[in-house]
């Protein structure tokens, strides 16, 4: 397996075609999987904003003093509205905003993302990435992972997890095939678009480095039952339930 970064992509600005962008600059072969980070995905959508494009409501105003409150850091109202605005759900108000995306992935401040973001103040993650990767899928030929980076609970340190992906499964099904001592394996389902959004990150850096798509060259999904599920149901999620409980004072 192999992966490289698609070379020399432009900066990415709104109502730009990055399906022909990233076409013209890589010869796909049968098998690639395309890794793309949704900063891109999001600004080719237009999913750029100021802090002016929000007003704060009453609720964005108590998140944003109670959050204060806890942290002793100020943030704008108008960041938490954005934060509400881009919301099915905040699990979390402090010390940080973990809040449930329309699209079901759980992240912290909903995934708006304030680096590489010239001109606008936040770059909100795409409305649906699913939908995005489809739509570049479809163009490309080969499936396609929309990537975030995203923090972890229990470790320090960010990864690359998939927020959106089309044109394979997003898990592969381990369950009734062996381990080596023949024992029936239970309940393992791998999330192959998080592993593959892992690696591809690892290649396409944090900084400035403008390398924002990554091609897995070498790596076959096979013939395996996957699952279309990786954001879990509310009724599996004792996590979530338990932070729902939880209160920072
Ligand atoms: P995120 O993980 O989706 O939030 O994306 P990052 O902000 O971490 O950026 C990932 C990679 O994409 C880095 O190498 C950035 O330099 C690069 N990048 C971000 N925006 C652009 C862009 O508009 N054009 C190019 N060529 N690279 C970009
Ligand atoms: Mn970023
Ligand atoms: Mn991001
Ligand atoms: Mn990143």
């Amino acid at each position: 397996m192999e992966l490289f970064a698609v070379p020399d992509l432009p900066e990415i600005r709104a109502g730009d075609d990055l399906a022909a962008l990233i076409d013209e600059r890589v010869a796909f072969e049968d098998g690639d999987v395309l890794c793309v980070a949704s900063t891109v995905v999001s600004k080719a959508e237009g999913r750029t904003f100021d802090l002016a494009d929000f007003e704060a409501g009453e609720r964005a105003e108590r998140l944003a003093a109670h959050r204060a409150e806890v942290t002793g850091e100020e943030r704008d109202p108008r960041f938490a509205q954005a934060i509400i605005e881009e919301s099915e759900e905040l699990v979390l108000e402090a010390p940080f905003v973990l809040a449930v995306t329309k699209f079901g992935h759980i992240t912290v401040n909903a995934g708006i993302d304030r680096s590489n973001v010239p001109g606008g103040d936040l770059l909100l993650l795409p409305e649906d990435p699913s939908a995005s990767a489809a739509r570049l899928s479809e163009r490309l030929g080969v499936p396609v992972v929309v990537t975030d980076t995203s923090g972890r609970p229990f470790r320090y340190g960010q990864r690359g997890v998939a927020v959106g992906w089309a044109g394979m499964p997003a898990s592969r099904d381990w369950r009734g095939e062996t381990d080596r001592d023949g024992r029936e394996l239970g309940v393992t389902v791998q999330s192959v678009v998080d592993e593959l959004a892992g690696a591809a990150n690892l290649v396409a850096g944090e900084g400035d480095g403008g390398t924002p798509a990554v091609v897995v060259r070498g790596w076959a999904f096979g013939d395996h039952g996957g699952s279309e599920n990786l954001f879990r149901d509310e009724a599996d999620d004792v996590v979530r339930a338990a932070l729902r409980e939880w209160e920072f004072d």
